[in-house]
């Protein structure tokens, strides 16, 4: 079940690697504001929700910074892990925010239990998915390419339905879409 997969050890580590990797893709370029190259600046962040006892990098968003002392400008690569400024994990955002749709009243208290989520931030999530996510360049491109359309009113349900493959793989497709929004200047904007 999804709940179980967020707070699994292995799909942390999974999601862990998948940052270092794009970590290192995001060094290989150069400051987008004067050219200069780029030096390690990550930052202590402690997402909440995922599995206990990952050890030190498990709270690191990986980032970078200009080497130039006078530009200094960060330059933080997409992540798995890390929404934005969101406190949870960004696996925590989308099946919280999923499972929301058809679930009972009960089943939905139990869900937020588990992972120390209040009702007003599910009701936050609800309105981000219709709103900044909904007008994202990331979605706007996907939804061009899927026919039906997505039910706007039912994502991230909607949008997690569309993929293949099983529950591991499609949460991790939509972690993925979110990409362009987890870093860069969407991390200032969000
Ligand atoms: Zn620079």
């Amino acid at each position: 079940m999804y709940p179980t997969l967020v707070r699994d050890a292995r799909f942390y580590e999974f999601q862990l690697e998948t940052d270092r990797m794009l970590l290192a893709e995001a060094r290989k370029e150069v400051c987008l504001i004067c050219g200069d190259v780029l030096h390690s600046g990550n930052f202590r962040r402690k997402p909440r929700g995922g599995p206990a006892g990952m050890g030190e990098d498990a709270d690191l968003r990986y980032s970078l910074c200009c080497a130039d002392l006078e530009c200094r400008t960060r330059h933080t690569p997409p992540s798995l892990r890390f929404l934005g400024r969101k406190v949870y994990l960004g696996a925590v955002v989308v099946i919280v925010s999923a499972m929301r749709h058809g679930a009972s009243p009960a089943r939905m208290r139990k869900l937020r239990e588990l992972f120390g989520v209040s009702r007003r931030t599910v009701e936050r999530w609800r309105i981000w998915w219709r709103t900044a996510f909904a007008e994202s360049r990331c979605w706007r491109e996907a939804a061009a390419k899927l026919i039906p359309p997505v039910e706007l009113a039912r994502l991230p349900a909607s949008l997690l339905e569309r993929f293949l493959g099983n529950e591991e793989e499609r949460l991790i497709l939509l972690l993925r879409l979110l990409g362009p929004m987890t870093g860069g200047a969407s991390l200032q904007a969000l």
